[in-house]
């Protein structure tokens, strides 16, 4: 039985903050405990085989099956004197989740006793049947064979009692079903381009970590409250609901107290994260009510995603015990912020460099330039491939909407780091530079670190921003697994470093000195990647039309964005890193696509019966009340005065019967387009059909609804209204 609006908002009123146990002894003591990290190895693996296993994470090394076998065998011994008694491998396929299988430590020893057991072979490889996993038609149904292969850089943890082994997930035929594949190998190839152009530099650079560190925004809402909201349930957001009068106007919620019950589950959630050795680290409101923000420190890209991907099943879980149900959808209210996923990127050095901050010499300053024009032409090159990257039904509903960045990506680099670009591009070449150093001009290279200090400009409209030794692209979205994102710019810039070794050997092997080279290719992606650089309001209608002259994608159709991973440029730069392949390129199109028709879909048919079944009813029983209100004017009045007196009521009535019928209509509608946009065989047209026209249904619907909800009877409202859903806690 549905949960009644009154009751839920009784029951959520009435909770009180969940008592937390703060586990015994400081974070340290129990950081990572629920982890087989470097330490827990150096315990249960002998010298020899964590000699081997520390290469293959480090080097990339291979692990022979002997190897594997010893490192299962402590791994096993170590997890069940943790209290594990399964093992799953837990790999990311391309729906935005995680997907886990859990096995039994157990086998028939030779006599047909149970022992436990877990060998090499069970921990490097698996054969999932895993055939309903999304794989854009790589695999059909009677091929359904898919591969798990153990990630060794990511460290295998403990979660409800089951050893999780980070695995990758890949057909039978080699293809990448999953995110986590094409990252590492966008991991490796940046690496190797990096380093190569590093060299230019310091000859002792041997790798190039990329880092990431995300900012994870959400929303909690009470559970009974969540319940009574079949929307939310179905779909992640409220398809219906008017304005609260008070929302976020009063700027009061951001960095305000912690209200007690979100405190305790926040607290609850870092005791979680840290057992993980997810280093979380910064936790406040955000601006909308009911919104919070939880940041780690960074850490290397693929263990970051990891730790993203598992901070959000690990959230839903502590969010249970505290009686809330995390939102983690990009707008789960209408008017009032979504939440996003910032995405903190920087590359740095084995040798301790960061080459995204200024550095301490001249010769690290122009590493530093080097590598930031090559991230500026990387972005705008790529500019409509790192949209798709970060595009989803979801997500669609946040970028562009006034709080979000722009359904448009563009880099603001600040005033000083601008100004100091214009001026090379500007300068005759590198002698006038090292002549201003000797001068000690101030937008000389060597004063980078100076000018940085006071750098406090910050762009909250920018999708992409520098923000002093790390670039943020925040139009990643709050639900989305950072993968898509990371792997995209990873792979852009390392196809870029790879374009400018190339240009720069050229010049060089024309008689060029390698200064000269390098100030010459610096400067032209300068001037070439200029319409890419943008530090003014991206939320402004004069933005939108400069960036169409400018000639950046300004697609607004998710569908239509989704292409952009499959145009010549896009194609070329994942061959060219081999990061991925077109037909894997076409599946995952193909799988995305089919994801946003069904996410437009579910939506649709939940609001079509919100609609029937709880709206109109609600409609017609208010009208009913009013009508009969009317007739019984006449038992008190003469017919002018009562004609009069039930004027007033005549039009509510006349304004409820305008929306139902419209609401009626509309949805019946909707069920027919539906119906045609069903027939459409080729996924990128049925999405397309969905996007141009189912989405404006939803829209046109809800507008009615809300009316309506403004009008009837509180009394009668059966669904929590948005000053319920918003500010109970
Ligand atoms: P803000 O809200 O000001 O952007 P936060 O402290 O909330 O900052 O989050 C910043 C995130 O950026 C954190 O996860 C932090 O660890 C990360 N970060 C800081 N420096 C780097 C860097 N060099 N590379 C990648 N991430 C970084
Ligand atoms: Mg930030």
């Amino acid at each position: 039985m549905a949960v009644l609006r009154f009751d839920a908002v009784k029951q959520a009123f009435n909770r009180k903050a969940v008592k937390v146990e703060a586990p015994a002894g400081k974070t340290s003591d129990y950081f990572g405990n629920y982890v087989f990290d470097r330490n827990n190895m150096r315990k249960y693996l002998s010298k020899e085989t964590l000699k081997l296993v520390l290469n293959a994470i480090d080097r990339g090394e291979a692990l022979e099956r002997k190897v594997a076998d010893h490192v299962a065998a402590g791994m096993r011994m170590w997890a069940m004197e943790m209290g594990a008694t399964h093992y799953t491998h837990w790999f990311h396929p391309l729906t935005d989740g995680t997907a886990e299988k859990h096995d039994a430590f157990v086998e028939f020893d030779s006599n047909g006793g149970m022992i436990e057991d877990f060998s090499g072979k069970l921990l490097a490889q698996q054969e999932p049947d895993a055939s309903s996993f999304p794989s854009g038609g790589i695999r059909n149904t009677f091929e359904a064979r898919g591969y798990t292969a153990w990630d060794a850089s990511s460290p295998a943890f403990i979660l409800n009692n089951t050893l999780c082994i980070p695995t990758i997930f890949i057909s039978y035929t080699g293809e990448a079903l999953d995110y986590k594949t094409p990252l590492l190998k966008s991991i490796y190839a940046i690496d190797k381009a990096a380093v190569e152009v590093c060299r230019y530099f310091d000859a002792n650079v041997r790798k190039v970590y990329s880092y990431l560190g995300w900012e994870q925004e959400y929303f909690l809402v009470d559970e009974s409250l969540y319940f009574a909201r079949p929307d939310l349930m179905l779909t992640g957001r409220t398809l219906m609901g008017h304005e609260s009068a008070k929302n976020q106007q009063l700027d009061d919620h951001y960095f305000g107290a912690i209200p007690s019950r979100v405190s305790a589950f926040m607290k609850d959630l870092e005791y979680e994260c840290y057992k993980l050795s997810i280093p979380v680290k910064t936790r406040h409101n955000e601006v909308a009510p009911n919104q919070f923000e939880l940041a780690p420190i960074y850490e290397e890209c693929n263990l970051a995603v990891d730790h993203n991907l598992l901070l959000m099943s690990v959230m839903k879980e502590v969010a249970e015990r505290h009686h809330f149900r995390v939102l983690l959808h990009e707008k789960p209210f209408k008017g009032i912020n979504g939440s996003g996923k910032h995405n903190n990127w920087s590359l740095g050095t084995d040798t301790g460099v960061n080459l995204l901050g200024p550095g301490k010499n001249a010769t690290e300053n122009f590493q530093f330039i080097t590598f930031v024009s090559n991230v500026l032409m990387a972005v705008y090159k790529n500019n409509a491939l790192l949209k798709a990257s970060i595009s989803s039904a979801t997500n669609a509903h946040r970028l562009g909407a006034n709080e979000a960045p722009p359904a448009i990506i563009s880099v603001f680099m600040g005033t000083q780091i601008s100004a100091l670009l214009d001026k090379l591009e500007d300068s005759k070449g590198i002698h006038e530079i090292e002549m201003e150093e000797k001068k000690g001009t101030r937008l000389s290279l060597n004063y980078i670190p100076e000018i940085l200090v006071d750098n406090t400009d910050r762009n909250r409209t920018s999708p992409f921003a520098f923000t002093g030794n790390r670039f943020e692209f925040r139009a990643v979205g709050s639900s989305a697994n950072c993968a898509a994102a990371m792997l995209a710019l990873n792979t852009a810039v390392a196809a870029q470093l790879i374009a400018f070794k190339e240009e720069t050997d050229s010049l060089i092997a024309e008689g060029r000195s390698a200064n000269e080279a390098l100030f010459e290719v610096v400067r032209r992606n300068i001037r070439e990647s200029k319409a890419i650089r943008f530090d003014g309001n991206g939320y402004s209608d004069e933005w939108k039309a400069e960036a169409a002259r400018r000639g950046l994608d300004c697609e607004t159709r998710v569908p239509l964005i989704f292409d952009s991973y499959l145009s010549r440029q896009s194609i070329g730069i994942f061959a060219r890193t081999n990061v991925l392949n077109e037909v894997e390129l076409q599946a995952r199109n193909e799988v995305k696509w089919e994801q946003y028709t069904k996410k437009v879909q579910i939506e649709a048919r939940v609001l079509g019966d919100l609609a029937m079944n709880h709206i109109i009813p609600v409609g017609i029983r208010y009208k009913g009340m009013l009508l009969d209100n009317v007739s019984k004017t006449k038992i008190l009045y003469d017919e002018a005065k009562a004609s009069e007196v039930a004027a007033q009521d005549k039009e509510i009535i006349d304004d409820i019967t305008k929306h139902l019928n419209i609401i009626k209509q509309q949805v019946d509608e909707m069920v027919e387009a539906r119906k045609e946009a069903n027939k459409i065989e080729n996924e990128r047209e049925k999405a397309l059909a969905y996007c141009e026209k189912i989405v404006p249904y939803l829209d046109e619907i809800r507008y009615h609804i809300d009316k309506l909800e403004w009008t009837v009877d509180d009394e009668m409202w059966t669904l929590p209204k948005y000053r319920e859903l918003l500010f109970i806690r």
